[in-house]
């Protein structure tokens, strides 16, 4: 097969963002994802609001976003006796104008996925297709090499290659042959979801305990009206010693929750029970928390990486999902600006690779949880009065540097032109320098 379509590897956020994006400019595109049925996987993810606004952009309501989660109106990190060590208000609370959204990972994919089939038709989406690495061919287009559900392989072409295949990126092995092996620093996570009421104010992310061990948990489903139950997504996690290194086999596996809930037998307050919240789960996953060593460059000639593939990163600061879906935005807008062309992802490149790895970086100290690495320095995690531990005015600025960092700051989100305006259209190659299909 051979055309001028621009490639994408992978369907996961990340390159379904990118498909409506590219279909919404006016640039041809094709999606091969290695699976061979789209399903509703994962558990909870947060949109932050800069994301929410690049989805509103690519023509999401809001009846659309309350269709697989819901908007958070805090964020508060709470210490092992009960006491908050910070809150914060968060979205349209925080002075934001979208909000943030508490989501079901599966069902937000599943909204892009039908949004996208239905705006381009189904065969911008190949199932069954893995794309093992790829060709920058001299006539200026790029060969994606295919391996299909059935164990044939082909070589398709394209003007550009977007490797947007997650974390095991082949692309990205193929870019940076080099790489080093995934990145684990001890810590093991077991998620999952229970039916129970909200707390606090009934759409709060909670992180509650200390630095080596916590609990995080918030409500991803508008109550249900008759019982006030919602969906609560939960994700205990203890960190431990990691000398041995990461088991490729431990990724994504199912677990029972006795497996681990001795660590938290004791955690039981008269406003939560952790122990009953673990053990009324429908199913748990255990994943070790992992990441990659940041890379100089997300480009290689026609070739880009976007998403985990370029910047896999730990979720302590709830942006994995979310920065995708920004990539996708301003890679959009490079295409805007400069057209189909190396030129337009070497912008994106240059706008996002420094500042995002080093956010990757960030996240390894544990992004904004780095409070309670603080807290655990001064005090040993035991305060009554937490002002004496670390004012407020200390624990503000450190919750401001990391959302600039990650670029959701209120004024500064909030003051940004639109990534893409209204109406944009790619720019069309120059009639010297158009792209020729083979
Ligand atoms: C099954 C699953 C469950 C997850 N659950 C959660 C969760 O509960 N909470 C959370 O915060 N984050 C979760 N994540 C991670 C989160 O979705 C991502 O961090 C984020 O959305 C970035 O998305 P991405 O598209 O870059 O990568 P991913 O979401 O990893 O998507 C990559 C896609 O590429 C496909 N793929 C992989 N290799 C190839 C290849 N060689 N060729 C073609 N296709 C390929 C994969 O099947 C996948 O669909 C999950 C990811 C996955 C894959």
């Amino acid at each position: 097969m051979s055309d001028s379509r621009v490639i994408i590897a992978g369907g996961g956020i990340g390159g379904l963002a990118t498909a409506l994006t590219l279909h919404q400019i006016g640039v041809p595109c094709i999606v091969f994802e290695a699976v061979r049925d789209m399903r509703p996987l994962g558990v909870g993810i947060n949109l932050q609001p800069n994301a929410v606004r690049e989805l509103c952009d690519l023509g999401f309501t809001q009846a659309d976003l309350d269709g697989v989660g819901l908007p958070v109106k805090e964020w508060a990190l709470v210490g092992l006796n009960g006491n908050d060590i910070y809150s914060e208000p968060r979205g349209l609370l925080a002075g934001y104008h979208w909000p943030q959204y508490a989501a079901h990972r599966g069902q937000l994919h599943m909204l892009l996925h039908d949004a996208l089939v239905k705006r381009a038709g189904p065969d911008v989406i190949r199932l069954g297709s893995r794309v093992t690495g790829y060709r920058n061919n001299s006539d200026g287009s790029v060969g994606a090499l295919l391996q299909y559900a059935d164990g044939s392989t082909s070589e398709v072409s394209g003007s550009l290659l977007i490797g947007a295949d997650g974390i095991h990126s082949a692309v990205r092995a193929q870019m940076h042959p080099a790489q080093p092996l995934i990145h684990w620093g001890g810590a093991v996570m077991w998620r999952g979801t229970t039916s129970a009421k909200p707390i606090r104010t009934g759409s709060s992310f909670v992180g509650l305990g200390t630095h080596r061990q916590r609990m995080v948990f918030y409500p991803i489903s508008h109550p249900d009206p008759q019982t006030g139950l919602s969906m609560v997504n939960w994700i205990a996690e203890v960190t431990m010693d990691s000398t041995e290194g990461w088991k490729p086999s431990s990724w994504f596996r199912q677990v029972s929750v006795d497996s681990f809930a001795h660590h938290f037998e004791s955690w039981i307050w008269d406003w939560l029970d952790v122990p009953a919240l673990l053990r009324q789960a429908n199913c748990v996953f255990e994943n070790p928390m992992i990441d990659r060593d940041p890379v100089h460059t997300w480009q290689d000639g026609m070739v880009a990486l976007l998403g985990d593939a370029a910047h896999a990163m730990y979720p302590t600061g709830s942006n994995g999902g979310s920065q995708a879906i920004v990539d996708a935005r301003v890679l959009g807008a490079a295409m805007v600006e400069y057209g189909i062309t190396q030129e337009a992802l070497a912008a994106y490149d240059a706008k996002l690779c420094g500042p995002i790895s080093q956010l990757v970086v960030r996240n390894r100290g544990a992004g904004p949880f780095g409070l309670l690495n603080i807290v655990d320095e001064r005090c040993g995690g035991t305060f009554d009065n937490v002002d004496q531990v670390i004012p407020a005015a200390e624990r503000r600025e450190f919750m401001a540097g990391y959302k600039a960092a990650a670029g959701f700051a209120v004024e500064q989100l909030n003051n940004a032109p639109q990534t893409i305006p209204d109406g944009a259209r790619a720019r069309p190659a120059p009639r010297n320098t158009a792209r020729r299909s083979p």
